[in-house]
């Protein structure tokens, strides 16, 4: 029922040229819309040029982080309004490198969150735990908190169509998967912490991808998984034949 998507995260990753030739060799090849949602979030120095190169196809061009605001005095950052000026349409918000690294606070992803709809921008809401969290046993609390201070003050409309991706930090670029049972209780619990706050209806539509070294090798079994919608790729994503492969497994 839940259209399946699959999202690159290209990360600090790729040359100019290189990003380029990457949409022009794969356009032609994504699968229609109606199977699945295929989307590759580029380093937003190249957005334009690549919005424009998939134009024709079925591709979908995001951006990996940008502020709150719609303007102003903000060296250095990028704004909803000025993606939805490039057409760009997804955003990834709260991606665990930029909460680790750039010291992004749950209260600023839910700013960034709203700014984003206020622009017709589809946000990729991420949300994980560390190994630490993980072994005391504290997952399912850490995303529930993550999701519903994420989420706070939407209407269910607008929260239908957001996107949340669940994934583990331990898992991100180490080649380590959390098991398809143990992504799927994790996403059935963010499942239930959407519910909580807007609703069963609200919650059965909301799409929520699994992250973390999914690989041509591992997306069948995840994506069988009744509450894995998807998954958010990084370094699975860089290559044009692995991208495709997980593209047609999710067709
Ligand atoms: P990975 O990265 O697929 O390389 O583990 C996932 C992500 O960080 O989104």
């Amino acid at each position: 029922m839940r259209k399946p998507i699959i999202a690159g995260n290209w990360k600090m990753y790729k040359s100019f040229d290189e990003a380029v030739d990457f949409i022009e060799e794969i356009q032609q090849e994504v699968p229609s819309p109606d199977k699945v949602d295929a989307v590759i979030c580029a380093p937003a120095l190249y957005l334009p040029t690549l919005v424009v190169g998939a134009e024709d196809s079925s591709l979908a061009i995001g951006a990996q982080n940008m502020h709150f605001e719609d303007e102003g005095a903000f060296t250095g950052e990028i704004s909803p309004k000025m993606l939805s000026n490039v057409n760009v349409d997804y955003v990834i918000l709260g991606h665990s490198e930029r909460r680790e690294l750039f010291n992004e606070t749950d209260e600023a992803i839910n700013k960034k969150v709203r700014a984003a709809l206020n622009y017709g921008i589809v946000p990729i809401i991420c949300c994980g735990e560390t190994l630490e969290e993980r072994e005391a046993g504290q997952t399912e609390a850490k995303v529930a908190r993550q999701i519903t201070k994420a989420l706070k003050d939407f209407a269910p409309i607008e929260v239908e169509h957001m996107v949340i991706a669940y994934e583990p930090i331990w898992a991100i670029g180490t080649g380590k998967t959390a098991t398809a049972e143990d992504a799927n209780t994790v996403c059935c619990a963010i499942r239930l912490a959407v519910e909580t706050l807007y609703g069963k209806d609200t919650a059965e539509k909301v799409r929520i991808q699994y992250g973390g070294s999914v690989k041509p090798e591992n997306i069948e079994e995840l994506l069988s998984q009744e509450h894995i919608d998807g998954a958010l790729v990084g370094g699975a994503s860089l290559q044009p034949a692995s991208f495709m492969k997980l593209l047609e497994a999710a067709a």
